[in-house]
């Protein structure tokens, strides 16, 4: 990369950092996927400090808000369901027990 390039993601292992990457690149943001072991430059950090993905510095923002949906899954909150008053996982939006949508 020729341009200026900043870091929007840091990563502890390689298979995240890459799917990572894959989802920007198919949403058209051009990224890579950049590991820190030194080579010898600087010996004193022999302990890797992770993979990070590194996007143009004007892709910026819009790589920021991909990731940011890449997690959204996981964070959904639970919601208690408005028919039976029971506790539902975020992920699902059909209440386990009585079967009521979510209002
Ligand atoms: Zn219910």
């Amino acid at each position: 990369m020729s341009k200026e390039t900043v870091t929007v993601a840091t990563y502890t292992n390689e298979p995240e950092a890459e799917a990572a990457r894959a989802r920007l690149e198919s949403l058209g943001i051009p990224c890579e996927v950049q590991t820190d072991n030194a080579g010898g430059m600087y010996p004193q950090l022999d302990v890797t400090e992770g993979i990070r993905l590194v996007v143009h510095a004007e892709d910026e923002a819009r790589a920021r808000e991909t990731l940011a949906d890449l997690q959204a899954p996981d964070s959904s909150p639970p919601w208690i369901c408005p028919a039976c008053g029971e506790e539902v996982d975020g992920n699902f939006t059909v209440c386990w027990n009585c079967k009521r949508e979510r209002g």
